[in-house]
């Protein structure tokens, strides 16, 4: 009998009143591993109620005093990063060696939000007028809280509440219903790093729990990644209730190659982002798309790198892609797929019907590629989210731009080439906002900033490094005289009334 897991809230494990559950399945094996509470509004109105009343004192709690935690939970999560990259494989599919990177992505997080004390430091000037000094501080604005979706169980949720609570907010996490364990092992670890009570909180649910922390009248920013219907209506829905929301959506990626780029390496660095957790990456590489007589190069090697991937189970070392994360997930790529035929698109390679000895009942699929896609196509324009490349063909690098930039999302996109001419066009001219030369995932680290731009993103100021200062705080500025007795005080030239 599976176990219905608990929410975190005010320091304590509880149970929602909900008798709604999601199933959680092992996608190697279709092992039913857990049900998902799928949680009430008044799940939320407990958690909002600990974080607020918690926020009231932590936001007075020296900054030096609130990173303590966070360097505690560094050490735990280094301490237990095997077994929660063995739970993130269990939970969903993505290789051992990804799940490792996820968490590790994830602890870089936490270690860049301990340098809040220096982060969050503000501006001052004295004598901004004569015997007037300005301050500009940064404040904590209250409740956070943030949606995450499955496919970073670990690190996407990091992303977040550390930079929040590091400088004086409170939080509530709503992980994703399909992906829930790898956050209750390391909301067990949360729970002795030290931070008191309703400061960091977790509900789990779907639909009704996310609507309710777009409502609640005392949560005042929120954090959103997932796809991009979902994003658009969390960013609207939270914005017109008043708060602060960042809401990441979902990709369609281009890698373009030209013809002196270093094809081996190349190619390798692409099929690895296409195929890499399965596809299901924001900055997963969708479509190849090769700028003249670069087009044979690609496609021979793109061939001969398929013959190297190894499906299966994520926790078997010889695996290099695991299965997708539900049945339906692989029936709608599958049903892309032939959606791509249909348009004209050869299909070289078929990972469809691929079965695993063992794992027969796994919701794999194959490494697959189709070649020739066309502008306008389902395969040119859809995100996939799965292992799935596409080769297309233009003549120059101003049509692959032109391309690139006519697609509705512009999370990333990379160039190989080893022209640095067309490397530094190709970076000014290209919509996406985070763009790779000669790499296949240009993920910024914990201390830059992240998020894509058009329909992979809603909002204004982006995720982790400087920016999570900037989303998390408000700038509070003063200015400061003091009188002297006896002595006028001076005043300033551009404030004298004539
Ligand atoms: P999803 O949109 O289905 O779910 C994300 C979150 O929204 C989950 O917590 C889920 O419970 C909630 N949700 C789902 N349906 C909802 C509804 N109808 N109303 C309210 N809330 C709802 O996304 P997913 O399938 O978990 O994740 C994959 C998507 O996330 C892809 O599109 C991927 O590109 C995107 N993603 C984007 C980034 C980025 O940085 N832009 C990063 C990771 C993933």
């Amino acid at each position: 009998m599976a176990e219905i897991i608990k929410n975190y809230i005010d320091g304590t494990w509880v149970s929602s009143k909900t008798e709604d559950t999601f199933d959680i399945h092992n996608p190697a094996t279709d092992q039913l591993i857990g049900k998902t509470p799928l949680g009430l509004a008044s799940d939320v109105d407990a958690a909002v109620s600990s974080a607020k009343k918690a926020f009231n004192s932590w936001r007075k709690t020296p900054v030096i005093e609130r990173v303590q935690p966070l360097f505690k939970l560094k050490g735990l999560l280094d301490l237990h990063k095997e077994e929660i990259a063995t739970l993130i494989v269990k939970e969903h599919g993505k290789t051992y060696k990804e799940a490792l990177g996820d968490i590790l992505r994830g602890i870089q997080m936490v270690e860049v939000a301990t340098g809040m004390p220096r982060l969050m430091m503000g501006e001052s000037l004295t004598d901004i007028a004569a015997g007037i000094d300005c301050t500009s501080t940064r404040r904590p604005m209250g409740v956070f809280a943030g949606i995450t979706p499955f496919n970073f169980p670990a690190m996407v949720p990091f992303w977040f509440w550390p930079f929040a609570v590091a400088s004086g907010n409170t939080y509530i996490l709503k992980p994703s219903e399909r992906v829930p364990l790898t956050q209750v092992k390391i909301f067990e670890l949360i729970a002795q790093a030290g931070f008191p009570k309703g400061v960091i909180n977790m509900v789990h649910g779907g639909k009704e729990v996310v609507n309710a922390l777009c409502d609640h009248p005392e949560i005042e920013g929120l954090n959103f990644v997932g796809s991009t219907p979902i994003a658009k209506h969390v960013f609207t829905r939270g914005s017109a209730c008043g708060k602060r929301v960042q809401a990441l959506g979902g990709a369609k990626n281009f890698m373009v190659v030209l013809p002196d780029a270093v094809i081996d390496q190349s190619v390798r660095a692409m099929v690895d982002s296409c195929y890499g957790c399965a596809g299901e990456r924001c900055l997963a590489g969708s479509v190849l798309v090769s700028v003249g007589d670069a087009y044979g190069k690609v496609k021979e090697q793109v061939l001969k790198e398929v013959q190297k991937v190894r499906v299966g189970d994520g926790l078997r070392p010889e695996t290099t892609l695991g299965p997708v994360i539900s049945k339906s997930a692989r029936d709608r790529i599958s049903a892309d797929i032939n959606t791509a035929i249909s348009e004209g698109a050869e299909l070289l390679v078929d990972g469809r019907g691929i079965k695993v000895e063992g794992n027969e009942n796994g919701y794999f699929l194959g490494p697959t590629v189709l070649d020739k896609v066309k502008p306008g196509t389902l395969m040119a324009e859809k995100e996939i989210f799965g292992p799935v490349i596409g080769l297309m063909q233009v003549d120059t690098m101003d049509d692959a731009i032109e391309l690139l930039n006519g697609s509705e999302y512009a999370n990333t996109t990379s160039l190989f080439t080893t022209n640095g001419g067309a490397a530094r066009k190709f970076l000014d001219e290209v919509a996406p906002s985070m763009v790779g030369i000669n790499l296949g995932v240009p993920a910024p680290m914990a201390f830059f900033s992240f998020g894509g731009s058009k329909a992979s993103f809603f909002g204004d100021i982006k995720v982790h490094g400087g920016s999570a200062v900037e989303f998390f705080t408000e700038k509070h500025t003063s200015m400061v005289r003091w009188y002297e007795e006896g002595i006028e005080a001076a005043v300033c030239p551009i404030w004298k009334e004539d």
